[in-house]
């Protein structure tokens, strides 16, 4: 009886659907097709015409919909309205006529609108970018981790020919459950296959620049870097990289000058300059959760997706204070929007009410927050199962760092958690390897002392102070006067304008590498593309770097090597076993870990 059930119900739902099979994007993947081969009747009784509807409609710029292929499953719609929660699909008309669409067919512009691509059971909601590119027995699948954002989804990368072509989800509960994000999904293509891609070093002549092989645009590097020198890093290479090249100017340049940070957080209280309170996952059980200053759906998709969660399945309380409107918003138990500008106050105002305390008259004054709204706020912020949830973008804006530690004291005084969550793919792990000033200057006194013309040679990787550091004039002036400038880049950038040598680096998924993401989570991505011509990944330029300094050096030559030697010096790192990374990743910090296993600074001046 089973078997006839089923075969009724695939007959039923192939009445009007197409035989698209052989040019539709799903074929090969499609669990419609897979259940016909397996279940369904062997032919059709149905004879009459088949409903015909829009082929190939644009819901956004990403997703395409063909309305022949719908099963009418409401899987999308559910989504947008449980998951996104951003409700941007229903469905139109009733009956075989029913139709999935946005509200007057206006744009699907849903920051996490791919997902309907995949959990869309046929081909109805298919890639914009990808259709008709390839098939998917086409096309290898490896899996790899994202470095757009910083939860570290965990995705699949399908590439052909060694070149990427599309990017899925994959299943980490700990972190992304199944879900990516738009920048995720659709962010990393025109990175990997932008025309401006840098196959080869470059060393300045006159206004121009000439193609050099490796070895010779090692020699003006380093000449020039013996001299007052400095680095600044991008916060999302990998781990590796930013051991290595703490490594070469430590030890290598003799600097103390290094720093991942754009602006901000000098001021800030050594005891958050690290601080992770919670995992992602844990999230969707908190009683309570503080959102603050933050559009958490841009900033930390993965964790909007599990705040949203808490409070949809758990029924979290969620306070969301911010100077501006947020996704967060449309789930809120209670809106503080307080003045821009007035974040001190604000988190002040905040702070005092959960201690049990009257909000200062000066705060709410300054912060324009309503007493009874903060009252009602911190009502809901009770116990110990409330988190505070803010970023370091708080760090930018004018007094930022007191207002974080105001927010750590209103955490303290209900016995919860305190998260300054990262914003970029790796700022976590550079907080953890120490890639900041030793003794010597941060970003901001390095561009200052380059426009003095008092730091001569200055090292970009992976990083542009025109398009990142909020002072484009300083960065501007920085980069004309300083003497020699190394840009270590994998695609043209502004500054590379300004450089005497740039070198060829390369992208995540052309190396192996690990990335901590934001509640410190270790989490490695083998090679999968091939480096596009003379790359190098950062860590291997540094080593190369330091056997020419000095060849009884010993650097390393693999990115487990370099693991190896991150484990010894920042014994945290020890938990990131092969069995971790190639499950969940391996957590480094936070409340799972034990006291005592603090990372220290190496005792000798040696190169490992
Ligand atoms: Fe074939 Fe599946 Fe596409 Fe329908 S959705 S045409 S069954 S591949
Ligand atoms: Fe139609 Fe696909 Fe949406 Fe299901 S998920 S309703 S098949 S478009």
């Amino acid at each position: 009886q089973l078997e006839i059930d089923r075969k009724g119900v695939i007959e039923f739902l192939l009445l009007n659907h197409p035989l698209d099979c052989p040019i539709c994007d799903r074929g090969g993947e499609c669990p419609l097709q897979n259940n016909v081969v397996a279940y369904g009747p062997g032919n059709s009784r149905f004879i009459d015409e088949k409903g015909h509807a829009a082929k190939a409609f644009p819901l956004s710029k990403y997703v395409t919909l063909d309305l022949e292929r719908c099963i009418q499953c409401g899987r999308c719609v559910r989504f947008t309205e449980e998951i996104s929660g951003d409700a941007q699909l229903a469905f139109r008309f009733r009956g075989s006529g029913m139709q999935p669409s946005t509200f007057d067919l206006t744009d699907f512009d849903s920051k996490f609108s791919g997902n309907v691509i995949e959990i869309c059971p046929v081909g109805a909601l298919t890639s914009s970018e990808f259709r008709f590119r390839a098939r998917p027995w086409d096309l290898q699948t490896s899996p790899g981790i994202c470095t757009l954002t910083p939860c570290g989804t965990n995705v699949w990368f399908d590439h052909r020919d060694g070149k990427l072509s599309r990017i899925n989800g994959r299943v980490n509960e700990a972190v992304n459950e199944e879900w990516t994000c738009d920048r995720t999904k659709f962010g990393h293509g025109e990175i990997y296959a932008a025309a401006g891609r840098i196959s080869a070093p470059h060393v300045r002549s006159g206004d121009d620049f000439e193609a050099v092989s490796w070895s010779s645009a090692w020699k003006p590097i380093l000449n020039a870097f013996e001299a007052e020198s400095g680095v600044i890093a991008g916060p999302s290479v990998s781990n590796e990289d930013l051991f290595m090249l703490k490594k070469l100017f430590k030890y290598g340049f003799k600097s103390g000058n290094l720093d991942h940070r754009s602006a901000g957080f000098d001021a800030l209280p050594d005891r958050l300059v690290d601080s992770v309170g919670t995992t992602i996952a844990e999230l969707e059980n908190k009683d309570a959760v503080l959102v603050f200053g933050t559009d958490l759906s841009d900033e930390e998709p993965m964790t909007f997706l599990r705040v949203r969660k808490g409070w949809f399945n758990n029924g979290t309380k969620v306070v969301v204070a911010c100077d501006t409107e947020t996704d967060s918003d449309s789930f809120a138990h209670t809106i503080l929007r307080y003045k821009p500008g007035s974040e001190v106050a604000a988190a002040h105002a905040i702070a005092a009410a959960m201690d049990g305390k009257s909000a200062d008259a000066e705060d709410l004054k300054a912060s324009g927050l309503d007493a009874a709204a903060v009252e009602a706020a911190a009502s809901a912020l009770k116990g110990a199962g409330t988190a505070v949830l803010t970023t370091r973008s708080l760090l930018a804006k004018t007094g930022g760092a007191d207002a974080a530690s105001w927010l750590a004291k209103a955490a303290d005084s209900q016995g919860g958690s305190f998260s300054l969550m990262a914003t970029q793919a790796n700022e976590q792990g550079a907080l953890e390897i120490g890639f900041l000033p030793e003794s010597g200057k941060n970003t901001r006194e390095m561009l200052e002392a380059a426009k003095a013309g008092k730091l001569k040679a200055l090292w970009l990787a992976n990083y542009d102070p025109i398009t990142d550091f909020p002072d484009v004039e300083l960065a501007e002036a920085a980069l004309e006067n300083v003497e020699f400038l190394v840009v270590q880049a994998a695609n043209e950038t502004e500054c590379a304008a300004y450089a005497s040598v740039i070198l060829p680096m390369t992208l995540p998924a052309e190396q192996d590498g690990t990335y901590t993401n934001v509640e410190s989570r270790v989490q490695k991505m083998d090679q999968i593309l091939q480096p596009v011509g003379e790359a190098k990944p950062i860590w291997r330029a540094c080593s190369d770097a330091l056997l020419r300094i000095d060849a009884a050096n010993h650097p390393p030559f693999s990115a487990s090597e370099v693991m190896a030697q991150i484990c010894g010096e920042y014994p945290r790192f020890e938990a990131a076993t092969a069995d971790a990374l190639s499950g969940e990743g391996a957590l480094i910090y936070g409340p799972e870990i034990e006291p005592g296993q603090e990372n220290q600074e190496p005792a000798g001046g040696q190169v490992q």
